[in-house]
């Protein structure tokens, strides 16, 4: 087997053949790796139920037709965004030639995570093709049945010469991280993304950093209470909360928070039933750590569990929970909850919703549910988050046409769609410049009069 060493130099001198250049080579390896996904969907659809006990519905939604949505689309534009971009000029620019050119990066570094392990590799890679690049995929090591299958079949599908999967944990990924790269895409948590920055300082290398916190669902004023509990419950239990874009906590009126309560339960039971465990519908944490972690959350916080609360250290699985009576300092409020748990906050007022968002990090989506659109437009207008959806969870970041990523400590960078292509292309400003006009460039040259000033 190759070396970390010797995987990266293959890439890097196939690079520099020139060969992943040509829209025929990158349309060509969009559409093997559409096929890969396609022929072989049964069998990830296994491996996601193996790691995260995913129901069928939500993996093919959220880790299979997502990247071939975005396969469509950057296969269809390709060739237009691949066009030089021809800018303004000015007078003694006029006969010039003057474009933006994409241009391929390099040896792009795909590092993900285990919540979406196919997505949060696939999509970054639709763009690093689609851009001209060649990749290497460190899939995650806690989604282990998907990392195997990832790491079977990308070699079957792609060419070997400049696409790789460099499995491991922690130590493997840091030793990868030695080595020189023109891009790295990193999604995971805000500790490990520093020390992924410290090893790209020294290469200089280039960093989209996709991460976490806490998303609020802040719900002001009337709403349609039935169809926001249904919303706000799909967002949140959706693989068991561990979603980047999960309402992490509601803010929201106490008669608000009385008033939606029996709706989310009646929600809740509507999606998974009165036993959630038994319902092939409600994913499982996805290793015992992570399980100990959430019980642990849940052993120490202050606030009263009024939905859920039951347990299973076996089956890694925790119901749907809901908890209120939350203070602001509790060990629920202090860290990303990246479960199926879901703090509800009380707030009296759209000021003090406001506040609250921005006395806290940025973070990666931010939700508000209200019948009033002028109150949202100002939730959106007085806050700043990755991503903004009112009346609804995690569906925006559906759109290949929208950029997804975070901003401060939720991440920064984007992809998705053009997005992706964009962002691991360089644009490089081009001129191209004949011989004419040597009458005005003179007004440039020394020794410096007067008349210089009217170059
Ligand atoms: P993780 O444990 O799978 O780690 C992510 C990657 O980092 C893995 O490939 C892992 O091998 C590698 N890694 C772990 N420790 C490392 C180290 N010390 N040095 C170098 N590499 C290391 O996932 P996680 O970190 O538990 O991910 C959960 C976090 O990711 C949450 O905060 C979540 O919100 C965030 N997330 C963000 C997005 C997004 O798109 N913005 C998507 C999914 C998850």
């Amino acid at each position: 087997m190759d070396t970390q060493r010797q995987v990266v130099d293959r890439l890097r001198s196939s690079f520099r053949s020139g060969v992943t250049v040509p829209e025929q080579f990158r349309k060509a390896q969009l559409t093997k790796l559409m096929s890969m996904l396609k022929e072989n969907e049964e069998r990830f659809l296994e491996a996601l139920h193996k790691d995260l006990a995913k129901p069928r519905f939500e993996a093919v939604l959220s880790e299979v037709d997502i990247v071939i949505n975005d396969l469509h689309v950057t296969i269809a534009n390709l060739s237009s965004w691949m066009q030089p971009e021809y800018v303004s000029k000015s007078l003694a620019t006029k006969l010039d030639d003057c474009s933006v050119r994409r241009q391929p990066l390099g040896v792009v570094l795909i590092i993900g995570a285990w919540n979406y392990p196919l997505q949060l590799l696939f999509l970054p890679m639709v763009g690093a093709i689609a851009a001209g690049n060649c990749v290497i995929l460190k899939p995650s090591e806690v989604s282990a049945a998907t990392d195997r299958l990832v790491a079977e079949l990308v070699p079957k599908y792609l060419s070997q010469d400049c696409f790789a999967v460099v499995s491991g944990g922690a130590e493997e990924t840091k030793a990868l991280l030695q080595n020189r790269f023109d891009h790295i895409l990193y999604t995971g948590s805000q500790n490990v993304a520093r020390s992924i920055l410290q090893a790209a300082a020294v290469h200089l290398t280039p960093v989209t950093l996709e991460l976490g916190g806490k998303c609020p669902c802040f719900i002001h004023g009337q709403v349609n209470i039935q169809y926001a509990a249904r919303r706000l419950v799909w967002a949140k239990f959706f693989n068991a909360g561990q979603s980047c874009v999960a309402p992490d906590y509601v803010l929201c009126s106490m008669a608000t928070r009385d008033a939606i309560l029996p709706a989310m339960r009646q929600a809740l039971e509507e999606f998974y039933g009165k036993e959630p465990q038994k319902c092939p519908d409600f994913s499982r944490i996805v290793t015992p750590r992570h399980w100990s972690r959430l019980m642990d959350l849940l052993g120490k916080t202050s606030g009263k569990v009024v939905v859920g609360g039951e347990s299973d250290q076996e089956d890694k699985y925790i119901a749907p929970t809901v908890v209120v009576d939350v203070p602001e300092d509790d060990v629920l409020m202090a860290e990303e909850i990246f479960g199926p748990i879901l703090p509800i906050l009380t707030v009296e007022s759209l000021e003090k919703g406001i506040d609250f968002i921005n006395s806290k990090e940025k973070p990666l989506a931010l939700y508000t549910f209200s019948n009033d659109s002028s109150a949202v437009k100002e939730v959106m207008e007085r806050t700043s988050s990755g991503g903004f959806c009112s009346n609804d969870g995690i569906v925006h970041m559906t759109l290949p046409s929208m950029p997804f990523g975070g901003v401060g400590a939720s991440g920064f960078g984007n992809y998705h769609g053009r997005w992706g292509f964009e962002t691991f292309s360089h644009h490089r400003a081009c001129m191209l410049r004949g011989w004419a006009l040597e009458r005005l460039n003179s007004l440039r040259y020394p020794p410096y009069t007067e008349t210089n000033l009217g170059w």
